[in-house]
């Protein structure tokens, strides 16, 4: 399966920016053996998807709200998503579970409405400082798991240490290898033999200088990248080190 390398442009720039970014990685794409995605600002949407028209680049959102219409201010539905352009969404990132209390359940909600909607969730999870300097790392993801896919579950996960979102701080690869390989078990004995197939993308820090170590470790289907994904020539160097076919959903 081919690997997949999503930018997370979060609350970043205007729309002008998005456009010009989704340019430059559009024109840079070609004779790369992942898979784009790039997820701006729910309000740039249109403009990035004039932008990538006709590139191999795909669009998604950031969030989605668990009910397909109705009376929520200031909230995206995933129809708004799909009709708007995305094909992907991110769901349940650490920023969303911390500063909007976003719980496992809400989460588990939202990936049934994006799948719904025809759109493919990209499930976040990982453990905070505490609980890897704790030892409970391998007990947090398990319990977001269990509580925040959905059966079956149609999508992607993204194991995301919080300690390592936009600190510059990246989980070893040692941590990442013994961290998949327990997310693989978890999803083969939550999914049976789907959980085979499902790409587990790693996130935290992801840059050129570490990306192509991180991409080569077992069941690492690819990388949610963050703030390296704001310039298109480090995000396209991520994404030249992305293995050309890797085995198991990663
Ligand atoms: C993210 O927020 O999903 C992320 C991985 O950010 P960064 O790459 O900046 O650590």
């Amino acid at each position: 399966m081919r690997q997949l390398i999503a930018g997370n442009w979060k609350m970043n720039g205007l729309g002008a920016d998005s456009v010009a970014l989704a340019r430059a990685i559009a024109a840079g794409a070609t004779g790369i053996t992942a898979d784009l995605l790039v997820c701006p600002a729910a309000l740039h949407l249109s403009g990035v998807v004039q932008a990538i028209r006709g590139s191999v680049v795909a669009i998604g959102g950031q969030d989605c709200h668990q009910d397909q219409q109705g009376a929520h201010t200031g909230d995206i539905s995933a129809p708004m998503l799909r009709d708007a352009g995305a094909a992907w969404v991110i769901l349940g990132h650490s920023e969303r579970r911390q500063n909007h209390g976003e719980t496992d359940e809400l989460v588990r909600e939202k990936t049934l409405a994006a799948v719904a909607a025809g759109l493919t969730p990209i499930v976040c999870v990982g453990e905070t400082n505490d609980q890897r300097s704790g030892g409970q790392e391998t007990e947090a993801v398990g319990w977001q798991i269990a509580g925040s896919l959905p059966k079956p579950f149609i999508g992607v996960i993204a194991y995301e240490p919080i300690w390592a979102i936009g600190t510059g701080r990246t989980a070893t690869e040692d941590d990442v290898l013994d961290m998949h390989s327990f997310i693989r078990e978890e999803l083969i004995r939550q999914f049976g033999d789907a959980g085979h197939g499902i790409r587990i993308l790693y996130g935290g820090s992801v840059k050129p200088n570490n990306a192509a170590g991180l991409l080569a470790v077992p069941n690492v289907g690819g990388a949610l990248v963050g703030g390296a994904s704001l310039n298109a020539e480090d995000f396209l160097a991520i994404a030249r080190a992305a293995i050309a076919e890797s085995g198991q959903g990663g």
